[in-house]
């Protein structure tokens, strides 16, 4: 799973599914639930870190296949394995804006919802009006966005084993070129204060509350601590990155140990943001 997510580390699934429907899903859900093999989502691996030792089971990879985007004036319905940069460029292009800071995040629809992901200012739960999925048994749900118990990195969908499909989001009109600069400045942001330069999986933990993680692991002298490959970024603490041959083990190991060492000279306890498939 290493090239198929962005911290480039990781065993190999058994099986890999990509389908490029939603009939497709559904097939893949009955043929794994028929010869009882587990089955996980996954859409372009930027919030995901699988076991070396692999997952024993499938892998559903949400992407290409199922990308897709339709205006209907301000609303657009989009479809889970659309990239979220893909999916601003199309609304910004007809004068629509309310989610161009959600531009800089390498990650799908799918993975949004799952995690409301957002940033500088805008979460995926401000705009999204309503989600469809299914169930782990072939059965469609669609919920409004107040039924999606949406939170801080969180939502209904982290904890009910569903299939994200897709979303449909209410945006903001606005003036193409003013949400064309407020993106550059926001990239060029993320370019200066983020380590886009190596391999990571974005935020190694939730924001605590009342605190900043990246700030309390820096004031704990973490930043640059290292695991075998896996180390606290040196420009930005609350990046972990992959120095080169970093296994997931590796980057588990560091999160403990950054955890157990925050939890003596903070007394906070640390959350992981992004996900851990499989066995550490
Ligand atoms: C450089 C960098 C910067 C980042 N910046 C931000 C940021 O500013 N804000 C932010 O919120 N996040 C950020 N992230 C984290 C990440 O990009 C987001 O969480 C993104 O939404 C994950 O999407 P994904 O497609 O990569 O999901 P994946 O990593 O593939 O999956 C993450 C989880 O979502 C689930 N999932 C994915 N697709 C589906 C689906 N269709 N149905 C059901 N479950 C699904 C998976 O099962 C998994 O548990 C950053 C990551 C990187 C590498």
């Amino acid at each position: 799973m290493a090239p198929r997510t962005t911290f480039q580390a990781g065993g190999c699934a058994r099986i890999l599914l990509e389908p490029t429907s939603e009939q497709e899903i559904l097939a893949a859900l009955a043929w794994t639930m028929e010869r009882n093999i587990p089955l996980h989502p996954i859409g372009k691996g930027s919030n995901l870190v699988v076991s070396d030792r692999g997952w024993d089971g499938a892998i559903l990879l949400v992407g290409k296949g199922l990308a897709g985007v339709e205006f209907d004036g301000p609303v657009a319905m989009v479809r889970s394995g659309t990239m979220l940069t893909d999916l601003v460029m199309q609304s910004i292009r007809r004068g629509l804006g309310g989610i161009e800071m959600l531009a800089g995040i390498p990650g799908t629809v799918g993975g949004a919802v799952y995690i409301d992901a957002g940033a500088y200012g805008q979460e995926f739960r401000d705009r999204c009006r309503t989600v469809r999925s299914c169930t782990r048994d072939g059965v469609l749900v669609e919920r409004c966005a107040s039924e999606c118990d949406f939170g801080y990195r969180t939502s209904i969908f982290r904890h009910n084993d569903e299939i994200i499909l897709s979303a449909t989001l209410e945006l903001v009109p606005g003036d193409t070129e003013e949400l064309r600069t407020r993106i550059r400045d926001m990239q060029q942001a993320r370019r200066d204060k983020q380590p886009l330069d190596k391999p990571n999986a974005g935020s190694l933990f939730k924001r605590p509350p009342g605190g900043i993680a990246s700030k309390i692991v820096d004031e704990a002298g973490l930043k640059g601590f290292r695991v075998g490959g896996a180390a606290i970024s040196e420009k930005h603490a609350g990046f972990a990155v992959n120095l080169g041959g970093a296994t997931a083990q590796d980057l588990w190991d560091l999160s403990c140990e950054v955890i157990r060492r925050v939890e003596a000279s903070h007394g906070i306890t640390l959350e992981r943001e992004v996900v851990f498939l499989g066995e550490f």
